[in-house]
């Protein structure tokens, strides 16, 4: 088994130059966030002098290696949302993340492989299908079971929620495709340049660099000091089917996929008939310290391939050629936090929770709009400029964080099992806080 991330067949070049002193913006870090930034601000403004700062090789982080699913979920669900925020507002996010994917859409090349084609979630039991119910809404439709099957032949599918709103990516492809982007227009790209904020700048390799704007772009591979947590997201990836398989199992239309168990899981058939998939599962590491161990947590991969031949069981020979891993960062709202201090020129954006591919696009924009000084709809958006509520100390925090963990895997063992709905996930759903 090649262990590598599957996304990442090549390197992206960089060339290496040394930094000026002086810019207009420095971003810290080299992901969908940073890039992003960079690709709106010169939107605005073309004249802007913009340096990113990547720690390791662009697209290291989490948009390199995810399920490529550029969806308009939030990690905080519809009705939740209403409950905090009021429905006019809600459905203001969410057609704010509907535009956000067209518009990823519009600027990817075939590279990307964009294709919008919706997302199911389907059931296997009768707790799924209710919880599953629950969620119809306007962008939610119910599948019975033989209109799910005719979609994706799952075994023992009971009925699926289906949202229009999801395309499928390559991720890695879309980093490259950015680069290239900003680069032609101006923006100067530095890896293996771990940068710090300061006043008035970054400091890279001990030496300052000056700029009236600073964006932290980092997520979860940035310091967390209790404003998130990162979780370990696991992926596996199978070699590429052949036609004969593909007819039996359906999806033609290369729609994204997850079984509703408590314990995230998602999937998408790849370019090149592959299926990748992945799921959370890791424990939590203690102090919130980043750990590469937890991306290669082999009993969890162990688990996500078992999932998938559970779901296709024609599956049970294929070989299994990727495995990997990365953080992803949760809030303790689970929303994703997005910050411009006018005064200081800082910025910073992250807590996707998962929801990162079309979140980090349109945290972006709003940040650039906020840094250009422009009053938009979206730069009213709820969760701009929001507070972050810190989570709890350890081991509180380690404890209540695996426990949960923990319990998610009880209680879809429970729920396979009996087909009623989980008392362990009665408890443990409003600490989710979904
Ligand atoms: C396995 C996995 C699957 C996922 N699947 C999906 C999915 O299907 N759909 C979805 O919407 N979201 C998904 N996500 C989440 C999504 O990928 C992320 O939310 C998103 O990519 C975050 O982008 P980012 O640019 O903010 O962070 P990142 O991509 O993590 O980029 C941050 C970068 O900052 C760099 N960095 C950190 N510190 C410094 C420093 N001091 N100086 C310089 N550079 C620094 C890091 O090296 C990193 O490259 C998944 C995440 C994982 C891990």
């Amino acid at each position: 088994m090649n262990s590598g991330v599957l996304w990442q067949a090549y390197a992206i070049r960089i060339e290496s130059t040394e930094p000026k002193s002086e810019y207009d913006v420095c971003i810290i870090g080299g992901g969908f966030s940073g890039l992003w930034s960079a690709h709106h601000l010169l939107a605005l403004d073309p004249t802007l002098r913009i340096a990113i700062f990547e720690a390791y090789e662009f697209g290291f982080g989490a948009s390199g290696r995810n399920g490529g699913w550029a969806s308009s979920e939030y990690p905080v669900y519809r009705r939740s949302l209403i409950a905090r925020i009021g429905e006019a507002r809600t459905n203001q996010l969410f057609e704010a993340l509907d535009s956000a994917i067209d518009e990823i859409g519009g600027f990817a090349d075939e590279s990307v492989g964009f294709t919008k084609s919706g997302s199911l979630y389907f059931a296997r039991n009768d707790a799924q299908v209710s919880r599953l119910r629950e969620r119809v809404d306007s962008s939610h439709l119910w599948l019975s079971a033989s209109e799910a099957k005719a979609k994706l032949n799952v075994d023992g599918i009971k009925g699926a929620l289906f949202n229009p709103n999801c395309a499928t990516i390559n991720p890695f492809n879309l980093v490259s495709l950015l680069i290239r982007d900003v680069a032609k227009r101006g923006a100067e790209l530095f890896e293996s340049s771990f940068a710090t904020a300061v006043g008035g700048g970054v400091l890279v390799n001990n030496a300052h660099i000056a700029a009236p704007v600073v964006i932290q772009a980092t997520e979860a591979l940035g310091s967390a000091d209790r404003e998130f947590i990162p979780l370990y997201s696991l992926m596996v990836a199978t070699e590429p089917l052949s036609g004969s398989i593909w007819s039996e199992l359906g999806n033609s239309s290369r729609i994204t996929f997850a079984e509703a168990l408590h314990m995230v899981n998602y999937a998408q058939r790849t370019l090149d008939n592959r299926i990748a998939i992945g799921g959370r599962g890791a424990t939590y590491p203690f102090g919130s310290k980043l750990s590469v161990a937890k991306e290669k947590t082999e009993k969890v991969h162990a688990t996500i391939r078992s999932l998938l031949i559970s779901w296709f069981p024609i599956l049970k020979d294929v070989k299994f050629t990727h495995a990997w891993g990365g953080a992803v960062a949760i809030t303790r709202n689970w929303e994703p936090y997005l910050q411009f201090d006018k005064s200081s020129g800082y910025g910073r954006l992250g807590g996707y929770a998962g929801d990162g591919v079309t979140m980090s696009y349109l945290a972006s924009k709003i940040l650039a709009q906020l840094i250009a000084g422009k009053e938009s709809d979206l730069t009213n958006l709820h969760f701009v400029n929001q507070r972050i509520r810190k989570w709890e100390l350890e081991p509180l925090r380690y404890l209540a964080v695996n426990s949960l963990v923990k319990l998610s895997g009880v209680s879809d063992r429970e729920e396979a099992r009996t087909g009623r709905p989980s008392l362990v996930s009665k408890i443990i759903s409003p600490l989710i806080l979904r």
